[in-house]
């Protein structure tokens, strides 16, 4: 069985149908990091795309935002704007839909949170220091996370310490047996420079993990989010990456 593993497409159907055309059935299942809605203009046919293919999907932040579980305060005044518009734009169904997704899964030997282990919808792993006191945190070999919006792999190196791997495009990798976490980065507001949506496949059978990247028409979503009045920092960062 062969994983389309996604994070992060918030609200960008553009980048998340360029992300489905690529990776055309070369998978089976589709497992979802979360963080499906948020900052982009088209929530609800993210959320119809997702649920019409055979999928898990995990609750990342701007989910639980976007249902009012959080507190927007500590937002940025774009991010909460965005916010704001999401919960004014969802239908009562997404709104359903999102209510019920879990904070983490486990299946077969693969750990599943949209953030980390430890704080499955909070936690940011954008170092090998926080990486490695995740560890302890997951019975499985490997852990697949979100939310960072960068493609990465830490490897486990000891108790409580890790190493990071920059992400090798376009070839399936080995898992090989040492403990990862791996985030597949993200769909729809990539944040490593690189403006490219990015998704992975995972060969559950041969075990290999294969990041990609692929350009996607970011100016048709820039003038969506125009059209919405959307804040202009979030339309223009989608074509720097960040
Ligand atoms: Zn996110």
């Amino acid at each position: 069985m062969k994983i389309l593993v996604i994070s992060d497409i918030h609200a960008n159907l553009t980048a998340f149908k360029t992300v489905l055309e690529h990776a055309k059935k070369q998978w089976d299942y589709v497992w979802c990091l979360g963080d499906v809605v948020g900052y982009g203009p088209d929530p609800n046919e993210c959320v119809d795309l997702l649920r019409s293919m055979p999928h898990l999907c995990l609750a990342g932040n701007h989910d639980w935002a976007a249902l009012n579980r959080l507190d927007i305060r500590t937002f940025n005044p774009d991010a909460r704007k965005a916010v704001q518009w999401t919960q004014e734009t969802l239908r009562a169904d997404v709104v359903a839909y999102l209510e019920a997704l879990p904070t983490t899964f486990v299946i077969e030997n693969y750990t599943l949170a949209h953030g980390s282990p430890r704080e499955p919808v909070w936690e940011y792993i954008l170092e090998p220091l926080v990486a490695g006191l995740n560890f302890s945190h997951f019975a499985t070999d490997y852990c697949l996370v979100g939310h960072t919006h960068q493609p990465i792999i830490y490897e486990q190196i000891g108790e409580e310490e890790a190493t990071a791997f920059p992400p090798k495009y376009d070839r399936p990798i080995k898992l090989n047996g040492h403990r990862q976490i791996i985030n597949p980065g993200s769909v729809g507001q990539p944040r490593d420079a690189n403006p490219k949506a990015a998704y992975a496949i995972l060969d559950l059978e041969n075990a290999t993990f294969e990041h990609r990247r692929i350009p996607y028409d970011i100016e048709a979503v820039q003038e969506r989010m125009r059209a919405h009045d959307m804040p202009e920092r979030l339309i223009v960062r989608l074509e720097h990456g960040w």
